[in-house]
């Protein structure tokens, strides 16, 4: 099975701290139109209501600029697109509770029930998009005007080609996985296996996956609260 490695619910459970002082960090939006890092959330997707706009932490911000001057010194047309960010805690429990009330009878220990749904959707408690700390991201081809190829479409989660190690996708395909996965580290994100465009810092994802005893940010509950 290709999926055994990614972080579980049990994981990041044993994260149960932030750090009060650096999740009083400020958001600030992605630009719709940007050199180096650009993007904003898709028809279809929630958070629309609050605008296109998407909001991730400064420091995140920060480190994306920095993937993109990167990316520049390899290939000039490329930069980072952003397609997802901040999300509601809120939305987060609406589709987790979704899910739950479904199947909540077919398990006796909650943990395995919360550890099954998470394959699917995070938990609440332990969400990196809440934070505003996880991104999804690719790279772009400002010339082309297109993604580059990373062998599936960004969020598309209709086949097991959405791992990050997989089969059946192209050398290119694999080599600018490669190459987003190296650059997003060296920056200090945390990947996430089940995901080949998911990255996070701060979050708990990030702290399980770095060996921080607490996360740097928390989940906010509401767009409203967000600090600009
Ligand atoms: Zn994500």
């Amino acid at each position: 099975m290709l999926n055994n490695n990614f972080v579980k619910y049990r994981d990041l459970l044993t994260i149960s701290d932030y750090d009060k002082e650096t999740n009083k960090e400020k958001f600030i939006l992605i630009p719709l139109e940007d050199e180096y890092v650009f993007g904003n959330y898709k028809k279809g997707m929630d958070m629309l209501e609050h605008g296109k706009q998407i909001p991730v932490r400064k420091s995140v911000y920060n480190k994306l600029i920095k993937v993109s001057q990167k990316l520049k010194i390899i290939n000039k047309s490329y930069k980072i697109l952003v397609v997802y960010g901040f999300r509601e805690i809120k939305k987060q429990e609406m589709y987790f509770n979704d899910i739950l009330k479904n199947i909540k009878n077919e398990f006796k220990d909650e943990i395995d029930l919360y550890e099954y749904i998470h394959e699917k959707i995070a938990v609440p408690s332990v969400a990196g998009h809440p934070t505003g700390g996880a991104v999804d991201v690719a790279i772009y081809n400002d010339v082309s005007k297109s993604i580059l190829d990373f062998g599936t479409e960004i969020l598309d989660y209709t086949s097991n080609k959405c791992y990050y190690k997989t089969e059946n996708i192209s050398e290119d395909a694999i080599k600018n996985r490669e190459l987003l996965r190296k650059l997003m580290l060296e920056e200090g994100f945390a990947p996430y296996d089940g995901e080949w465009w998911h990255f996070s810092y701060g979050d708990k994802e990030w702290a399980f996956y770095y060996n921080k005893d607490k996360a740097l940010y928390n989940q906010i509950q509401e767009y409203k609260y967000l600090d600009f």
